[in-house]
């Protein structure tokens, strides 16, 4: 079943999940704002990370639960920081600009399509660009078929080549210019006066954060390697192209952890965190099915890993192929080593047991807080043409935004007092809607759409015996229950 981006997008806006930041002024490119809906859900996903990680922290291989502390450090740190995290010498994206369509691209992601018997001009398109579309555009501009040309990345030709290629928004070659290289980082400056001895930086992950308070932490409290530290909050990137809805934009959350162990125990650690977070996915309703393991080639890698996966999603922009939902990286001890000599302070661990000196080697398991919201709601997106909505959303119970919904049959007094007591009792433990007006077809069809998993209704039978009828969104099949049973039923249905 192929889902529609536009169609997501439309219900996201539609029902209050997610709308353009600024909307009002026409938006801003790459910012977004999350209504009564998209923030329950990202609080949702955030709070099921967090206990995953900090409050209730797997078991280990010897079957003692991990030790992982959590901190929440600042989005502005000092400009230091950032130099000795690479940042700021090394953040940067290759950038192209089209000198006709005046569109601009990141080198990396325009794939440009080379005819195998070099008679005429490459094409370039954008890498999402789809098979049907490509076979078109190639037709019109070279009269020639798929097969004919071969791939490249744009970031990996030649410049000399590049007067001849015709680029992704145009007819004729010769407009793009050569990459520049473009950092990404936003900058602002810290007091009254706006020199550069005043510049900061938003940060642009939030994981320097948790290597900057390494030491304050072990110095702390009691943790002993192997331990990890968490974070959650907001990166920023100036990226080239925000695209794809929220999947990249330029303000976005993090959900971070730097787990400390020792360089031999790093293949062991590694196997571990892959397992356990394709089972958080999982238990999020992401299945493994639409998932992708991507091994990133050697010389894909950032210069401080040695080996990463990428955790990849069956995003609908990207099929029949998948995108980055989250990185899984041996970071050596890169950040520790930098942080230490450009700070001149001390952050080596010290091993009681062997008397011994180190800096711990970290793996990283980095998602996108707000790229995994999308991930779900494209997961949940399900039409179906037998209800009145045309679609509903699939989300589990326990990510559902709101749990279940409260509905009298009727606005009529009798029904009504019911269905407030029961909705004042649920609402305790639980995220729960009353909605009394409109027909109850009309208020199904919203629950549909904003993927509540159960709709409890108050009618005529109610006042007789205490029972409610409980509409499954998903079956649409109905049981009658006793009201007492109602929070227990949901209860049972959150596990
Ligand atoms: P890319 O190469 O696609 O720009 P990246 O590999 O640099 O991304 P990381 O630095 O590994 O991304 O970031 C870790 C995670 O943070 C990503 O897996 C993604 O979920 C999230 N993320 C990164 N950039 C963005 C963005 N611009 N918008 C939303 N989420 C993002």
């Amino acid at each position: 079943m192929t889902k529609d981006m536009k169609d997501i997008v439309a219900l996201c806006k539609r029902r209050g999940f997610i709308f353009p930041a600024s909307d009002i002024y026409g938006g801003l490119n790459g910012f977004w704002d999350y209504g009564p809906l998209g923030t329950e859900l990202k609080n949702n996903l955030r709070d099921r990370w967090w206990k995953d990680m900090v409050l209730c922290p797997p078991l280990g291989p010897d079957g003692a639960p991990v030790e992982i502390v959590g901190v929440d450090s600042s989005i502005i740190q000092n400009p230091k920081c950032w130099e000795a995290s690479g940042h700021v010498g090394g953040f940067n994206d290759p950038m192209v600009d089209c000198k006709e369509s005046k569109k601009r691209y990141r080198a990396d992601h325009v794939v440009v399509y080379w005819p195998k018997d070099g008679q005429g001009s490459g094409v370039a398109f954008d890498k999402d660009a789809e098979d049907a579309e490509i076979e078109k555009r190639l037709k019109k501009l070279t009269n020639k078929a798929l097969a004919d040309f071969d791939t490249a990345k744009l970031d990996q030709i030649d410049t000399a080549k590049f007067a001849n290629i015709i680029g992704p928004d145009v007819k004729t070659p010769g407009t793009l210019t050569e990459p520049r290289q473009f950092n990404m980082m936003f900058h602002t400056f810290v007091g009254a006066t706006s020199g550069d001895e005043n510049k900061a930086y938003l940060r642009p992950e939030t994981c320097a954060g948790i290597f900057l308070n390494f030491k304050n932490v072990l110095d702390s409290s009691r943790t002993r390697v192997p331990f990890g530290i968490a974070q959650i909050g907001k990166a920023f990137r100036n990226e080239v192209t925000p695209r794809n809805f929220i999947f990249r934009s330029r303000e976005f959350e993090q959900m971070e952890l730097e787990w400390f162990c020792e360089e031999s125990e790093v293949p062991m650690w590694f196997d571990f965190w892959v397992d356990q977070r394709t089972r958080f996915w999982d238990a999020v309703g992401i299945p493994k099915s639409a998932l992708h393991f991507l091994d990133v080639p050697k010389d894909e890698l950032a210069h401080y890993s040695a080996r990463t996966i990428d955790v990849e999603y069956a995003f609908p922009f990207a099929a029949p192929g998948y995108d980055e939902l989250e990185g899984i990286a041996h970071r050596g001890n890169f950040d520790l080593t930098q942080h230490q000599q450009f700070s001149g302070q001390k952050l080596d661990y010290f091993d009681q047991a062997t008397n011994s000196r180190f800096l711990p080697h970290v793996i990283e398991p980095s998602t996108g807080l707000t790229r995994g919201v999308l991930a779900l709601l494209c997961q949940a997106y399900t039409p179906d043409e037998s209800r009145p909505s045309g679609v509903y959303m699939n989300f589990t119970p326990a990510m559902a935004p709101k749990k279940a919904a409260i509905l009298p049959l009727t606005a009529k007094e009798d029904h009504v007092p019911l269905a407030q007591k029961l909705y004042l009792e649920l609402r305790e433990d639980f995220a729960v809607d009353l909605d009394i007006k409109q027909n109850i077809g009309k208020r199904y069809a919203r629950q549909d759409e904003i993927g509540t998993p159960y709709c409890f209704t108050v009618d005529n039978d109610t006042l007789a015996d205490h029972t409610v009828t409980v509409r499954d969104r998903n079956t649409m099949a109905q049981e009658r229950i006793h009201m007492d049973k109602v929070a227990d039923y949901l209860k049972e249905k959150m596990k």
